[in-house]
């Protein structure tokens, strides 16, 4: 046996004791043929973006008397679009954050053949930073914005840079929307419809920093038993908790950082993608 194999096997013998859960992954993780992660707000949250929703969230509380869930709904949108961008681009927006030691586990799970797919609630494009290529994007992504009346798509710089609160297409002056799912709107079709096949396909789903409270994540799973198994990985307790396979409460960075070392031919170390450097 080479110094090399010797050294990374005691390294990853020492940290048995610190997480035997990150263990247990890691294996179930090896023995998968289709792995398939799903994730919620928080996957971001270790990239210091705060979920709206949860209760000592940021935001939680009044906005010009209304609470997140109204302004962000499709008929005040197009009702009082001025009000909604002046929320949309204060408490949405997250230019500066950037992707956690989640996000870089499963972008090299993916190009190592372990992962299948990467299916999220979230709109901040963290994943595809970290260098994942197939993700599902269900409530879309705050990096395009789409004229309502010719369709030009424009990325996140393009609204950053625009001068009025309401942005308005450089080719026919229509309004431009956020390409991001508001409530009142159904999911994108094409992309739902692929989460599904993968969800009905997967023999193994991780399913990371989502309550599972939220449609359609629940019904999404569903999908993939009796044939898959199930980890959870969420501070909180959550309905699906009693039919996984794996419990896991801790901070899901940090659980899939420590399961990326236990997982064999693995390193330590991850180069960093070209579009962080
Ligand atoms: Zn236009």
């Amino acid at each position: 046996m080479s110094q090399k194999e010797d050294f990374s096997r005691k390294s990853a013998e020492e940290r048995k004791g610190i997480s035997a859960e990150a263990q247990k992954l890691s294996q179930m993780l090896s023995e998968a043929t289709h792995a398939v992660f799903f994730g919620g707000a928080g996957v971001s949250c270790e990239s210091g973006i705060p979920d709206f929703r949860s209760a000592d969230g940021l935001y939680h509380g009044e906005f010009e008397g209304m609470r997140p869930e109204q302004v962000l709904h499709a008929s005040y949108f197009s009702e009082h679009t001025e009000s909604f961008y002046r929320f949309y681009r204060t408490a949405m927006l997250h230019p500066d954050a950037r992707p956690n030691p989640a996000h870089f586990a499963l972008a090299r799970w993916e190009r190592e053949g372990r992962l299948s797919a990467v299916i999220t609630q979230n709109i901040d494009g963290l994943h595809q930073m970290a260098g994942s290529r197939r993700v599902l994007e269900l409530h879309g992504s705050v990096h395009r914005n789409r004229c309502l009346s010719c369709g030009a798509v424009r990325d996140l710089s393009f609204l950053l840079r625009c001068d009025e609160t309401v942005p308005h297409c450089p080719l026919c002056g229509g309004r431009m929307k956020p390409d991001v799912v508001l409530y009142g709107e159904a999911l994108p079709a094409a992309v739902f419809r692929a989460a599904e096949e993968e969800m009905s396909q997967a023999d193994l789903v991780i399913v990371a920093g989502t309550s599972l409270t939220v449609q359609p994540a629940a019904s999404l799973l569903t999908l993939s038993r009796p044939r898959s198994r199930w980890v959870l990985i969420n501070l909180s307790e959550t309905p699906a908790d009693r039919y996984a396979d794996l419990v896991i409460r801790r901070p899901v960075g940090q659980v899939l950082a420590e399961t990326m070392v236990h997982l064999p031919d693995s390193h330590v170390a991850d180069p960093v993608p070209d579009a962080l450097s």
